[in-house]
Formats: structure tokens, sequence, C-alpha cells
């Protein structure tokens, strides 16, 4: 009922927007804020890709900026974390407390709480969003919403941690407004709205390698497929507040992290064949990001996030009441983010921008999955509601006295 609410409200207001946009031309610009999403970055895994100068960009983000560990969720997974992220309230809150909920697959009409997308869009600040985990079906937005993880489609008719093709999309529509879809296909071509499927224990076997580097060709095409989707969004539709989120890091530490003999689940038939597979997710994200940073100037804020990061299974994995939830196909998986202590695989946060302090580090757990909608909010000059668990980042601003860094 409280969705309905809120949703019939925005759906309602969207029909102004062009009034708004009328009213609000007259005034300053408003902020632009992009936030870059990337599913189980672990800091464990890029730090030394850092120091080997193979992640320059997130390394000049870094240094012009503010950074450190994030607190995630307990026993975190994508639909879990990254609704906190939206509403700035628990996922027992909010509705969406797993992956499968009352044996439907996560979606937006789950939502219990207004979620950022539509407060910024009352406001008349334009959003963009693409390939965000949770966001299927899309909803109305004052400007575009391209859905992500959890998209069901041919192939993928659960919507769990499978890729449907945005021709093979079914039950909702995956692509707001309607007439983009037709405009997507014509100039990105038919892509894959989320990351590839693991494989499962049936099909490795005996053919390790094979279907080790078939998967991991698969992951760089839909990648490939995400930067020329993020590139042609932020050169034609550029918005005043973009979201766009990889997750194929995530998948591929599930099963390739590279770990040691020792840990548990190890199998040199799997895990000796390409252990620089998970780290060049990373380097490979890295480019993304570069791209994503040619569309950037100094007066544009940067946030990138990891919902969690990932960690390789541990020695008390059989009595641990969260192994294998969320991935829990046959898929031998070495590596998971779904222990009950989130604060055992925390994300991680980087923010750079006007006013952000430069060279950064922030200690401890300073910043949480709840503190990213109000601190967007903040960066508008738009009051966080009564609802929001989380905090303004003033701690990351210069001047931590201002209420609202930018108007
Ligand atoms: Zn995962």
């Amino acid at each position: 009922m409280i969705a309905r609410k809120w949703q019939v409200c925005l759906a309602g207001l969207l029909l102004l927007t062009p009034l708004l946009q009328a009213q609000t031309q007259s005034t300053k610009p408003k902020p632009r804020v992009v936030v870059i999403g990337v599913n189980g970055m672990e800091l464990d895994v890029i730090r030394p890709l850092i120091l080997k100068g193979q992640m320059p960009n997130l390394a000049r983000v870094i240094k012009n900026g503010a950074y450190g560990k994030f607190r995630t969720v307990p026993a975190p997974n994508c639909p879990k974390a990254y609704t906190a992220m939206f509403t700035s309230t628990k996922p027992e809150e909010n509705g969406v407390t797993g992956f499968v909920i009352g044996g439907i697959t996560a979606n937006t009409n789950m939502l219990k709480k207004e979620p950022i997308w539509s407060m910024l869009s009352k406001n008349g600040v334009t959003v963009g969003m693409a390939n965000v985990p949770a966001t299927f079906p899309v909803m109305p937005v004052n400007g575009y919403m391209i859905s992500g993880m959890l998209t069901r489609g041919k192939n993928c008719e659960d919507g769990v941690l499978c890729a449907p093709k945005l021709s093979e999309v079914e039950g909702g529509d995956a692509v707001y407004p309607a007439a983009m879809r037709a405009e997507l296909m014509k100039n990105v071509g038919d892509f894959y709205i989320d990351c590839e499927r693991m494989p499962s224990a049936e099909q490795l076997r005996g053919h390790e390698s094979e279907v080790i580097d078939s998967w991991l060709k698969r992951v760089d095409v839909i990648r490939e497929q995400q930067n020329k989707l993020f590139d042609y969004l932020l050169t034609n539709h550029p918005t005043d507040f973009t979201w766009m989120v990889q997750s194929c890091e995530d998948r591929t530490g599930h099963w390739l992290y590279p770990i040691a003999p020792y840990n548990v689940g190890y199998n040199p038939k799997i895990n000796g064949v390409r252990p620089d597979a998970f780290p060049s997710q990373y380097i490979a994200f890295d480019q993304v990001l570069g791209t994503i940073l040619k569309h950037v100037d100094e007066s544009t804020y940067v946030l990138i996030v990891s919902d969690h990061g990932i960690k390789p299974l541990r020695e008390f994995e059989d009595t641990d009441p969260h192994a294998h939830m969320d991935h829990e196909k046959t898929t031998p998986v070495i590596a998971k983010h779904d222990f009950a202590d989130g604060d055992d695989v925390p994300g991680s946060f980087f923010a750079m921008g006007p006013g952000i302090k430069r060279d950064l580090r922030l200690m401890g757990f300073q910043v949480s999955v709840f503190d990213i909608a109000p601190t967007i909010l903040h960066i508008y000059g738009i009051e966080p509601p009564a609802q929001m668990e989380g905090h303004v980042l003033t701690e990351i601003f210069e001047n931590s006295e201002n209420k609202v860094a930018q108007k």
C-alpha cells in the first residue's frame, strides 16, 4: 500500500515534468552526480593492482578524493545492499530481504519505502540509471532507467544471477521510457542486461579449462557491451544524476577467487587454471571507469561504491547458517559475501568532486550503505526524509559546517 502511494504520486508528478523544467530553467544548473557501482569489489584484491599501476583511473579518484571501507548489511547480497542504498532503510523495512522473497524474485514492486530516484525526480532532478541491481521492472523517472541484475527473461526465468539479452526480457519492462528500447537496440545493440550465469559442477567436470575460458570470454563480451551502453547514454542522454553498475566482478570472484591450496573448497582443476581471472576483472573495470570519467568534469561529484566485498570460504563453513545461500545452484564456489557478520566483508567507497576533501582516508566504518541516499539528497539541497537510517557524509566535505554542499 505504501509502495503504491509513492508510485502513483511520482507518475502524476512526471506529467508535470515539462512545467517543472520550465520553472527551473531560469535558476542555476543543478549539481551533477555520477554514482558507479561495482558488485563485490574487494579491497584486498585491488590494492596490489593499484600499486602495480593497473588501475590508473581508480588511483586518480583515490588521490583526488576520499575513500575507505563501506559498511554493508548483515549477510549481504546485491538486492539487500542496493535497496538499503536506494532507500536508506533496513531490508526488513523496505521489503527486499534477499534474491527471492516468498518464492518471488525481488522486484521493484516490493519496495515499501520511497527510493532515491523517485525523490530526485519529484524535485526536478534529471535521473539516468543503467544496470543497477534490483531495478526490474523499471519505474518512471524524470529521465531514463535500464534495469540490471534480477531482470527476468529467456533462459533466465527466475531472474537470479543470469543474463537475458534486451530482446529476451519477459515479465516486465527493462527500459523506461519504453520508446528508448528501440533506440538502444539500434545504437548499442541487443546487449546482455546482467552478467553470465556461473557454470554448474556438471558442466565443469572433465572440461574445466575449456569452460572457464569460454565463460570468461562471455564476461568480456558483456563488459564490452556495458562500456558501449554507458558511453552512449552519457553522450546522448546526459542527466543531473546518473547511476551505473557492473556486476561481473562479483560473479567471477565466487568461483575463481585466487586462493591458496589449503583453503576451504580449493580444487586445483578449477582454481589452478586462471588465478589471474578475478584480478583481471578489476583491471577491465578500471577501463570502463576511464570511459565514464571522460564524461566527468571538475564540477561533477563522482561516487564509486561496492555493495560488499568478497572473501574466501572459512573453516566454519559447514556450520555457517548463511553458507552459499545466494549461489545455491551447483557452482563450486570458493568465496562468498553473505557471512552473518557484514563487517567481515565490507564494501568500498570512493568519492571526489567539488568541496570533497582530497587524499582523505576514512578510518573504521564511517560510511555505510545507508549514507548514500541522504548524501546525494544533501548535494541537491533536498532535506533527507525521516525514514532514512543513514547520515549525510559531512566528514568528506571541506566545509562540513555547510548544511548543503552545493546548491
Ligand atoms: Zn555474489
